[in-house]
């Protein structure tokens, strides 16, 4: 076991299972768990209680909690971060609530490259709207072309929305340089960055990037499901439509039954009881990535990256493999086994190697506007993973041409 490993009770009775899929999901910390159970074993009262204490204490939980990842990604408020149940839900609350903004002259630019959590919302949004939805270029290494962008960015578009890392080709964008010059263009544009495959990996810095929206989910970032946030500039954030309305954002209802009031940020966009034992868990993963350092993370699982990389060029792979962006800044690869289905070789790693990774489309439905194929394999690092780990992956890769007779 490495040092980390020990953090994640995945491996107490499963030494031989190799996890290549923190892209879907990072593995569960032990003090994740059993704060969330805890909360529900000794708590499990309703946070807007606050008539008693147990209720007040998940409260206040919750606000820790927003505390502490206003400081995790630098915002300038607390308040500029709402609790959703994930990042498909972040990016429905933002189309939504900019919905009332568009309209048929307005141009919204996406990258093909995105997960369908940042492609049908707002291509949805864009067909009820008669607004157009417009594609950036990429450069080679997929990340977004800037001499492109810059003929693209004009008067009428609205929104800029593209992942800060891809899910797929693994591809990092320079988010600050996207922003300085999307900005330059026309100040009113606003960008939203998909921080899925990032919130876990790599620091990132909302003030210092100057994004207007961000969204990502708790389950990548060794927190539990079910929960997630959308980052906004206050007075954006606060200008948004709710997607959900009902308790816990209602002031005051007029006797008309057409008038009301409702709460200020963050609880305006957070109606209903919120997964209080989800955010319990979230504030120990918070924890927990800050103990173990964001930056100490990003290099351990570059490192792996890197031993990968050097393996697979020493077996001299390429007449077998084909990999895409292989030498891309994030913990990700894409591939495929020539002539071969990516499910079939999914599997033979599953079955014959306890090795666990994806194959297929891997919900970026366009990718095949990008790269040569409709469907790859996926592997992806976290801290949980170690050399060793690399070296079964790559030796079960040199035994593919025999899977082939
Ligand atoms: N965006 C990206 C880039 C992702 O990788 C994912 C999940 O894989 C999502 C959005 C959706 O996240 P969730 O399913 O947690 O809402």
């Amino acid at each position: 076991m490495n040092d980390f490993k020990k953090y994640f009770p995945f491996y107490e009775n499963t030494v031989d299972l190799v996890y290549f899929d923190t892209s879907a999901t990072s593995l569960k910390v032990n003090q994740v768990i059993s704060a969330e159970l805890d909360y529900m074993i000794k708590n499990g009262t309703n946070p807007h209680a606050i008539d008693y204490k147990k209720g007040y204490e998940g409260l206040q939980i919750i606000e820790e909690t927003r505390e502490l990842l206003k400081q995790y990604i630098s915002a300038s408020r607390k308040e500029e971060i709402v609790f959703t149940s994930g990042t498909t839900h972040s990016i429905n609350l933002l189309a939504k609530g900019l919905e009332k903004i568009f309209n048929e002259s307005d141009e919204i630019l996406v990258t093909e490259l995105e997960h369908s959590a940042n492609l049908l919302p707002w291509i949805a949004i864009a067909n009820k709207t008669k607004a157009k939805v417009h594609k950036l270029t990429l450069n080679d290494d997929f990340t977004i072309d800037i001499d492109s962008l810059k003929k693209l960015v004009n008067e009428n578009t609205k929104l800029v929305t593209f992942a800060s890392v891809s899910n797929t080709v693994g591809s990092k964008n320079n988010i600050k340089l996207i922003t300085k010059v999307i900005k330059k263009i026309n100040p009113n544009t606003l960008v939203h960055v998909d921080a899925a495959q990032s919130i876990g990996h790599m620091r990132i810095d909302v003030k210092d990037l100057n994004i207007d929206f961000m969204s990502w989910s708790a389950h990548k970032m060794y927190g539990p499901f079910g929960v997630g946030c959308l980052y906004g500039k206050y007075e954006l954030l606060d200008s948004l439509e709710p997607l959900f309305y009902g308790g816990g954002m209602s002031l005051k209802i007029e006797q008309n039954l057409v008038d009301y009031t409702l709460t200020s940020l963050p609880e305006k966009l957070e109606a209903g009881t919120p997964n209080i034992s989800g955010i319990v868990g979230y504030k120990a993963a918070i924890e927990f990535v800050n103990k173990i350092g964001i930056d100490t993370i990003e290099k351990h699982e570059l490192e792996l990256k890197k031993y990968f990389i050097d393996k697979i060029q020493e077996k001299n792979l390429n007449h077998l493999i084909e990999f895409y962006n292989l030498h891309n800044n994030a913990p990700i690869v894409l591939f495929n086994v020539k002539g071969v289905n990516p499910q079939d070789i999914t599997n033979y790693l599953d079955e014959k190697f306890n090795i666990m990774v994806r194959g297929g489309a891997n919900c970026a439905r366009r990718i095949e506007g990008v790269i040569n194929t409709k469907i790859a394999i996926r592997a992806s690092f976290g801290i949980n993973n170690n050399k060793a780990e690399i070296d079964k992956f790559v030796e079960a890769l040199t035994t593919v041409d025999n899977f082939l007779d």
